[in-house]
């Protein structure tokens, strides 16, 4: 990779760094979470970056690909568990990171855990590493504390305008060959992200409503669609976008044009991902880079 390129990751990493360093402070009992991820995405266009996603805010049982949308009332109940994932880019070149915040819930251990199987799987990452023996420290760490990864979340890896593209990598040792014969390679950006909930709950997410999260999947527009659809290609290219956003533009319109768009499979709506027996969930996330002989973690400061 260029060096110019590295720098591009560089930045996006410590815009979105510093982002989620100011959500700790914004996630309080009673705050509005429509105010926290609008406030947070300024930040990002205030620090030079773009969000490479909205922020997520997810709660308790709920896991991730939750955005508020206009008229949202949903504020951080008090005794829960707040994860809040940010995505910045620059030029396409996306750092992507999670921190979970405590609001007075019983689960604190479950964010240790989580932040510790990240610490540990950041520590053993380098260059031709397996992936396979990534996931497997995730896995042994969370539970040594007594706790259940989550088995179908996984890292992924990251390239230019494109958030999950290519690899995966587990939260749990897995038997498919694919995935045990990767490596992390060279040159690729990927992203880690333990999710732990508690050792009575399944593990699994489920699909739950549509999250007013949106992606581009279609090159082209169908016809009478060609307005917002440029908007969303020049805007957000292929990466993911809020029904907020696309609303603040382009009015109630807006809103009935999107829904449209996912009737005719030219945008795909993500749906919000929920623990299957509604366990607590906490998670923990970072972005690194791969050189030929090191490990850029781009989101640690
Ligand atoms: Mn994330
Ligand atoms: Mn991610």
């Amino acid at each position: 990779m260029e060096a110019e390129e590295i720098e591009l990751y560089v930045k996006a990493g410590k815009i979105a760094k510093a982002v989620v360093d100011i959500a700790r402070s914004y996630v309080k009992k009673g705050a509005r979470l429509l105010d926290i991820c609008e406030n947070l995405e300024s930040e990002i266009a205030r620090l030079g970056g773009k969000p490479a996603f909205p922020v997520n805010i997810a709660i308790n049982h709920i896991a991730a690909h939750y955005t508020p949308f206009i008229g949202d009332d949903t504020r951080v109940p008090d005794g829960s568990l707040v994860k809040v994932d940010v995505g910045a880019h620059v030029n396409g070149r996306i750092a992507d990171v999670a921190v979970t915040v405590d609001v007075g819930s019983e689960y604190g251990e479950l964010i240790v855990a989580a932040e510790e199987a990240l610490d540990k799987a950041l520590e053993k990452i380098a260059p031709k590493v397996r992936i396979v023996d990534i996931s497997t420290v995730i896995e042994k760490t969370i539970k040594y504390y007594g706790f259940k990864p989550i088995v179908n979340l996984t890292g992924h890896e990251l390239s230019p305008y494109v958030i999950h593209a290519g690899t995966t990598i587990p939260n749990v040792w897995s038997p498919d060959l694919a995935i045990s014969s990767a490596r992390f390679e060279p040159g690729h950006v990927y992203a880690i992200e333990p999710f732990v909930t508690v050792k009575n709950a399944l593990g699994e997410v489920e699909n739950g409503p549509g999250s007013t999260i949106y992606r581009l999947i279609k090159a082209k527009s169908s016809k009478g669609f060609e307005a917002i659809f440029n908007f969303i290609h020049e805007n957000y290219r292929t990466l993911p976008f809020a029904q907020r956003w696309i609303e603040r533009s382009f009015g109630k319109r807006g809103v009935e044009l999107l829904n449209r768009m996912v009737y005719e499979r030219m945008v795909m709506e993500y749906p919000v991902l929920i623990e299957k027996s509604r366990g607590p969930v906490a998670q923990a996330e970072h972005t690194v880079l791969i050189t030929d002989k090191e490990v850029l973690v781009t989101t640690l400061n």
